[in-house]
Formats: structure tokens, sequence, C-alpha cells
């Protein structure tokens, strides 16, 4: 049976995975978002089931005694995890699967996953990085001081990726997402179980 690819993302916040990662979903098919839980507030604008599953740190902590997560970190102060039944589902339908998570989360699912394709994205320059923050205009000038300074420890993360992606132009960006993810499904192991019929014949 065709099992879907694990693609793993990560980036400092503000440099654009969220956006860049809707734009990827809504313009290949057979590609899916994980939406992760978190003890995080809601930023304005989001919802409940859609952006985060939005949980209290004592629900939190009980999915996580209940073996819930796939992986799980503290970032910034707050608790975020990965389902590991929804996760599985889906790769088992078929399903190509992205999950948006922080490096830590990364290295647990490399673990877990070693087959899983990981990316990471990298702000044009720190300039850009702080400017996008502000620009989103969601966060206090509190949390966007404390995200910029671990931006540099973050960013000391980028050997442990497949892949770096630079966000400067967006739809260049999205490009380059589009053609990893493309590349991704034309290796063997993907592809040979969708050309069952085609290598039979040719092999006959
Ligand atoms: P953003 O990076 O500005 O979009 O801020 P968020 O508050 O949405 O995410 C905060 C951090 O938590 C980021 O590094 C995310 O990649 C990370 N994160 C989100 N969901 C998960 C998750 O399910 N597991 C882990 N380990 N990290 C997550
Ligand atoms: P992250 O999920 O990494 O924290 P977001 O997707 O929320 O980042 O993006 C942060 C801000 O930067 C948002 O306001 C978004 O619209 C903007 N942004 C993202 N990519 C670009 C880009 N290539 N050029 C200009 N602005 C961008
Ligand atoms: P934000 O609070 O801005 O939405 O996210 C902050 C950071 O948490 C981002 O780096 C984001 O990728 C990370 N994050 C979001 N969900 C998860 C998750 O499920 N697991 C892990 N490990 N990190 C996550």
């Amino acid at each position: 049976m065709t099992k879907g690819t694990l693609f793993t993302v990560c980036a400092p916040s503000g440099a654009g995975k969220t956006s860049l990662v809707n734009a990827l979903v809504a313009s290949l098919d057979n590609l899916t978002v994980s939406v992760s839980h978190t003890t995080r507030q809601p930023r304005p604008g989001e919802k409940n089931g859609v952006n985060y599953h939005f949980v209290t740190e004592d629900d939190f902590i009980h999915m996580l005694t209940c073996n819930l997560f796939l992986e799980h970190a503290q970032v910034y102060d707050h608790y975020y995890g990965t389902s590991q039944r929804w996760l599985l589902e889906h790769l088992h339908t078929g399903t190509d699967v992205i999950l948006e998570i922080d490096w830590q989360g990364a290295q647990q699912v490399r673990r877990l996953k070693p087959d899983t394709v990981t990316i990471f994205i990298l702000p044009p320059s720190r300039e850009v990085l702080e400017r996008r923050l502000r620009s989103r205009g969601k966060d206090s000038e509190a949390v966007i001081a404390q995200r910029l300074q671990a931006a540099v420890d973050d960013i000391s993360h980028y050997v442990e990726f497949d892949y770096l992606v630079v966000n400067d132009d967006f739809s260049q960006a999205v490009k380059d997402l589009q053609a990893i993810v493309h590349s991704q499904r034309l290796t063997q192991l993907a592809h040979a179980p969708k050309l069952e019929k085609l290598l039979t014949d040719l092999l006959s």
C-alpha cells in the first residue's frame, strides 16, 4: 500500500512558515498540514481546530501522560504537540502530511520517523525577520522581543535539515517548496507503488 510522506518544516517565528505552508497546501493535491495542540492563547483571528487545538495546561499534560503526542516541546513558555493518532491515520491512507513544528520537535520526529523529509525556512535578513514579526501585528512587544532573541538559536539548527528555503520573494519560496514535494513524490519508494501496472507491463 502507498504510504504518505511526512514533511517537517521549521523556521524562526516570523520567517513565514505558516503563510508558506498554507499556500503550498492550497496548491497541491493530497497534501495536508497537521493541526498542533498548544497551551498558548489564540492570536486575534485564530480559530480553534483550524490554526491549533487550543487546550489548557492541565489538558495538555493529561494528553501527554496518555501518550497521545508523537512529539511535543516547550516553546516560548508554552507547550506544543503533534497528535500521534491523526498523523498516523493520514499517512496510512497515503496522504502526505506537513508538520509545522519547532527544532526540538523536529529532532524527536527524526528519531521516530527517520524517513521524514525536513525543511528549514530562513528569512532573507534579521531586519526583515523583525519587520515581519511586527507587521503581523498579532503579538505583544514582549513576545516579539522574546521571539527575536530565540531566532539565532533556532537558526543555528539549520544544519540538521535536508533542505533550506529562503523566504525572500514569497512566490519563489512557494515554488521551492513545491519542487521539494514534487521531487520527493518521484523517488522510487514513493512512486513505484503508483506505477505498479506500468512496471508489470514493461517487465512482462
Ligand atoms: P509562529 O512560529 O510565529 O507561527 O508561532 P507559533 O506560536 O504558531 O508557534 C510557536 C513554535 O511552536 C514554533 O516554533 C512552531 O514551529 C512550534 N510548534 C507549533 N506546533 C508544534 C507542535 O505540534 N510541536 C512542536 N514541537 N512544536 C510546535
Ligand atoms: P511564521 O509562521 O513563520 O511565524 P507567518 O507565516 O505568520 O510566519 O509570517 C509572518 C509575517 O510575514 C506575516 O505577516 C506574513 O504575511 C509575512 N510574510 C511571510 N512571507 C513573506 C514574504 N515573502 N514577503 C513579505 N511578507 C511575508
Ligand atoms: P506560534 O505560537 O507563533 O504559533 O508558534 C511558535 C513556534 O511553535 C513555532 O516555531 C511553531 O513552529 C512551533 N510549533 C507549533 N506547533 C508545534 C508543535 O506541534 N510541535 C512543536 N514542537 N512545535 C510547534
